[in-house]
């Protein structure tokens, strides 16, 4: 299986011009890779245009989706909006939406079905606090968050990859503290073996200089890079050294 590396741009950047130079040096650093999977994640707002002129170099993701097709949800964009612009993915249950826009596992739950009932990939993210790291739950919240997030998804589209599990500890994301190589591998073994899905990846403090530790590890099959993902040159980096991992 190809390795999966996704950007996650998050709300940056400011200006189409500095995300058109983003998506440009993404996807040509893709092109050059046979055996890795690039998924540009930009902000809605770009995201047609980028997948209109890079969508045959890099697969393109957005970083939410709504749980119902179309109607009266004010500011919210479905899933089969994403499907007509060209997407192929979508991040679902990023803590900083659990966090700051209170997204429930309910709600999540929901998410994830209408994005694969719109025939979109899901990338689903799970992780536990610091407060939850340090007390020795991490299992237990992990096993909770999936549970709950997974509640009657149909187990074909877990096993025939059309879900992809992000593990992403909380304190790790933004911080510069990665999560060891090691941990990482045994909680997305975890992962996988509660789960069922095929391709767990791991997300957190992804830099040039750490990917090759997270991409040895047999248990994980790629990377959410979020900062990253912002700076050209180490983007393509990552990429260039997970097609010799
Ligand atoms: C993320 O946005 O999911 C993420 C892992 O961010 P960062 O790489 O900046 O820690």
């Amino acid at each position: 299986m190809k390795k999966l590396i996704v950007a996650n741009l998050k709300m940056n950047p400011q200006t189409f011009t500095e995300a058109d130079r983003l998506a440009r040096a993404a996807s040509s650093a893709a092109r050059k890779v046979k055996n890795v999977e690039v998924v540009f994640c930009p902000p809605f707002v770009w995201l047609e245009c980028l997948a209109a002129e890079y969508g045959k170099k890099a697969i393109f993701g957005g970083q939410d989706a709504f749980w119902e097709e179309r109607g009266a949800y004010t500011g919210e964009i479905s899933p089969v909006m994403l499907k007509n612009i060209g997407a192929r993915y979508v991040i679902i249950g990023h803590s900083e939406r659990r966090i700051h826009l209170g997204e429930t596992d309910e709600m999540i739950n929901k998410k994830i079905k209408a994005a694969l009932g719109a025939g979109l990939k899901v990338i689903l993210c799970v992780g536990e606090t610091l407060k939850e790291h340090r007390a020795g739950r991490t299992k237990f919240v992990l096993a909770r968050q999936l549970r709950k997030d997974l509640k009657s998804v149909s187990k074909l589209n877990i096993y025939n990859s059309k879900l992809v599990i992000a593990y992403e500890p909380i304190w790790a994301i933004g911080t510069g503290l990665a999560e060891t190589p090691m941990s990482a591998g045994y909680m997305a073994d975890f992962i996988r073996r509660v789960s069922g899905a095929r391709r767990v990846i791991y997300g957190g403090s992804v830099s040039a200089k750490n990917i090759k530790g997270f991409l040895s590890r047999r248990e994980i099959d790629g990377a959410l890079v979020g900062g990253a993902s912002l700076d050209a040159g180490e983007f393509s980096k990552i990429i260039k050294i997970a097609a010799y991992v």
